[in-house]
């Protein structure tokens, strides 16, 4: 079996000190071997070696996507003053016919063009599905839910959710994403949860984005909750029930959804008791920083996560809200606000690597499958190489989390190289 080396003058990953001159060996998908590059070659003294320009890393995890509305970006470049004047220029051009097929692979290449190797990707209209398969990206396609009243599912509703969730092309795995508490009626919300079990599927939801969403969860009022019942959704519980009186947090713990399987994404309307449960239930949220700066919500609470020990990872969310699919770019967001919300501790850079790498493998659950997200020995060969200028490993960390690039200059994913900058395309072969 052709082995391939990989050598870096800088080769990080969570958890283990870093390497000055190391390397990674891969053979048939898997990382055969870590450490400093002479080590390696010489356990594999026939392998063929490539020579990186950068800081190698395990391959970015993009915990929160939606890549059909890459086609959207319009929406994305423009700043908006909160969650409705966002939503309205969504939806004046959400309805437009579009090649979401066409969207959504232009957006699983931009991921792998910024070093990502598994998404957290939402599918909301089928042609969209096909993207992530294709692409070769790991993760998961969590098939969108949303839009259903209780009488309405009672007619069928977990029959069509089944036959759409099998439609998805595998892989990635797949799995369900209940919308949000505020699309979806209570018990759909509930009944999702118990088949996502039954179905042996994991759950993805947006929770606790905006204070719309919180006014409409604990009194059914406020702007949201008004749109709504003008667009005859006033029969969904929390509406005509005016709310349940708690956050959005247990809320979904009332109803089955807070459970190892599933993670959050966004996560901003928290306060302490919320995140002890989220903590308590094994939740991961996937926080997406500059999302939430351009439809002009509040930033989310990254230090109080931190100190408080949540288990936490990184997604971009589409380009209809943020301005690339870059991962380094919302961890250089978050490593901002960590600092303006008062974190001092030296961990920072270490903790969000984490978080962009093992922490958003965690998120998904792929670690429970295969070591993800980190580089050791058996683990899947899913690493990324970033051109940096530092000459340190640890100046090289600072300035990938402070102000990490763009693009990548390597993107290998299970072995398979998917992206290489074009100045060493002649280099560029199937397999590595
Ligand atoms: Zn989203």
């Amino acid at each position: 079996m052709t082995v391939t080396v990989h050598r870096a003058r800088a080769v990080l990953s969570p958890g283990t000190p870093p390497l000055v001159d190391g390397a990674v060996a891969v053979r048939d998908g898997r990382i055969a071997a870590v450490g400093r590059f002479d080590d390696v070659i010489s356990e594999f003294p026939d392998a063929a070696v490539h020579e990186e320009d950068g800081a190698l890393t395990p391959g970015l995890v993009n915990a929160h996507t939606h890549l059909q509305y890459t086609d959207m970006a319009a929406v994305g470049r423009a700043a908006h003053d909160g969650f409705e004047s966002w939503m309205g220029a969504f939806m004046e051009l959400y309805p437009l016919p579009r090649d979401w097929s066409a969207s959504a692979a232009a957006g699983a290449a931009l991921c792998l063009r910024a070093g990502t190797t598994a998404v957290a990707e939402i599918v909301t209209d089928a042609e969209a599905g096909s993207a992530v398969h294709e692409s070769g990206l790991h993760g998961i396609a969590f098939w969108e839910v949303l839009g259903w009243t209780e009488s309405a599912w009672r007619l069928g509703g977990p029959e069509t959710v089944r036959a759409q969730l099998g439609a998805l092309p595998t892989p990635p795995t797949v799995g369900l994403s209940p919308h949000a508490i505020y699309s979806l009626d209570t018990e759909v919300i509930r009944e999702l949860s118990r088949l996502a079990a039954e179905w042996g599927v994991r759950q993805h939801i947006h929770a606790a984005e905006s204070a719309w969403e919180d006014a409409y969860v604990r009194t059914g009022t406020g702007d949201l909750a008004e749109r709504w019942r003008a667009n005859g959704r006033g029969e969904f519980a929390l509406l005509s029930g005016n709310g349940v009186g708690t956050g959005v947090i247990p809320y979904l713990d009332s109803l089955g959804a807070l459970t190892p399987t599933t993670h959050l994404a966004h996560g901003i309307y928290v306060d302490t008791d919320d995140r002890r449960l989220l903590r308590d239930r094994g939740v991961s949220v996937a926080l997406c920083p500059r999302s939430n700066a351009v439809i002009g919500l509040d930033p989310p609470p990254i230090a109080a996560y931190l100190r408080e020990g949540n288990a936490i990872a990184v997604g971009t969310d589409s380009l209809s809200s943020s301005p690339s699919l870059s991962i380094w770019h919302d961890v250089a967001a978050l490593h901002r606000l960590a600092r303006e919300q008062g974190y001092a501790a030296p961990d920072l850079h270490a903790r969000l690597f984490h978080a962009a790498t093992a922490g958003g493998a965690h998120a998904l659950g792929l670690d429970a499958v295969d070591p993800t997200g980190i580089l050791q020995v058996g683990a899947r060969a899913d690493l990324a190489v970033f051109p940096v200028s530092a000459t340190t490993p640890e100046d090289a960390l600072a300035e990938l989390v402070e102000n990490g690039p763009a693009e990548a200059s390597l993107t290998v994913v299970g072995g398979h190289l998917r992206w290489r900058t074009p100045a060493r395309e002649e280099r560029m072969t199937a397999n590595v």
